[in-house]
């Protein structure tokens, strides 16, 4: 199948499992329908819904009418299943699509490419499928993944001290100031205390409500969200281009743990490529602090869905990934890419920004330790899913 018809065809039939596949997982309650639902409702009243959600996450309300008019221009039902979630659909799939750039101008083969689907369900999964017989991949997104990173990222961006010069603004991400900036800012904290606890809870994003965002954040917030998001999508599009998932026989699974790895370590790269080609240049994901802060956020959640379960603090390792600090190391040894003058830099900002995340935990810790054992929030030990396998988190 290497033609051009018969690419097509592997391709329709992936897309046909995937939505098979999504039904079934995805698509036994209301949920989808209500999704879409909505959608629609928005789309026929114009721009009022969409300018104010968009309010929670434009600097004015100017803004916040100009995206929700690029947004109706670009919102379509078009070459989706009746349950993917279109907005984010939209999202992920201009993710995959600039990974695949790059791999293109690589010279990188990516088999016969991916189908994307954006599902109906709480929680934060992402995950990449082998469609058997094919030589596509799913990658399947839960719907408030990406709600997840823009609420992360704003948070961040307000919470990371910004100074600003005469001609230019300096972002401290000493893990000092940020808990000093936790301390004095009540609002703040509870704003991450409730952010985490939602998604811990009800796999769900809070109503947050609209953060004032400084002109001079806008751009940390919006190259944080990017670096993550980017990092997340590429990660999974490293599964499908490693061939990850292919097994030659039933018992022939391979090192999960290195395969994981080795995800990470594509998505660095081309990270590395996104990052350093935007213009100007987005240092979170040239450096990796995207993977930082997408695999440390993750694992925010993780650890106070724990806290909130067990009301202790012995995280337990994991099957299926490693450790958190072991991915972010091993993402640095790609540094060995980068120009010898670049690298302390990028180092620098990575250890940083891995403490910032270490910083917000500390300053949390014994809130959800507190809302476990005073509070009586109690939650039920986790189902280990299917969704562990090939997935980011
Ligand atoms: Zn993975």
């Amino acid at each position: 199948m290497t033609d051009d018809s018969g690419e097509m065809s592997a391709r329709e039939a992936a897309e046909d499992y995937r939505r098979q596949r999504q039904r079934s997982d995805h698509g036994q309650d209301e949920f989808g329908a209500e999704v879409r639902a909505a959608f629609e409702t928005w789309r026929a009243t114009g721009r009022g819904q969409i300018a104010e959600m968009a309010r929670a996450y434009a600097p004015s309300d100017q803004d916040a009418d100009a995206l929700a008019d690029a947004v109706l221009a670009d919102a379509t039902t078009e070459g989706l299943s009746e349950i993917d979630e279109p907005f984010g659909h939209r999202i992920i799939s201009g993710l995959v699509e600039r990974v695949r750039a790059i791999c293109a101008d690589g010279g990188i083969p990516v088999r016969e490419g991916v189908v994307v689907g954006v599902s109906p369900t709480t929680g934060l999964h992402a995950y990449q499928n082998e469609v058997m017989l094919t030589d596509v991949s799913i990658i399947d997104f839960a719907l408030p993944f990406v709600m997840f990173c823009n609420q992360f990222a704003i948070l961040l961006a307000r919470t990371l001290p910004h100074v600003v010069t005469d001609d230019q603004v300096v972002v401290s991400f000493d893990p000092e100031q940020l808990s000093q900036s936790l301390e004095d800012n009540p609002e703040r904290f509870q704003e991450w205390g409730l952010f985490l606890a939602k998604y811990a809870i009800e796999g769900w994003p809070l109503d947050l409500p609209r953060i004032d965002i400084d002109a001079e954040r806008l751009r940390t917030r919006l190259q944080i969200l990017f670096a993550m998001e980017f990092f997340a999508v590429a990660h999974e599009y490293g599964h499908h281009v490693l061939m990850h998932g292919v097994t030659t026989s039933s018992d022939d699974h391979g090192d999960p743990l290195a395969m994981e790895h080795d995800a990470d370590g594509f998505a660095r790269m081309v990270s590395m490529v996104a990052g350093t080609n935007a213009d100007p240049a987005n240092p979170f994901a040239a450096s990796g602090s995207g993977a930082v802060l997408m695999l440390g956020a993750l694992d925010l959640v993780r650890r106070t869905t724990h806290v909130l379960t067990t009301g202790n603090t012995q995280f337990p390792a994991r099957e299926t990934h490693p450790p958190t600090a072991e991915r972010i190391k091993h993402v640095g040894t790609f540094d060995r890419f980068v120009p010898d003058d670049v690298r302390p830099q990028f180092a620098g900002m990575r250890r940083d920004l891995e403490a910032v995340v270490e910083a917000v935990w500390a300053a949390l810790e014994s809130m959800f330790l507190g809302m476990h054992h005073e509070g009586g929030v109690k939650l039920p030990a986790a189902q280990k899913g299917p969704l562990d396998w090939m997935s980011l988190c």
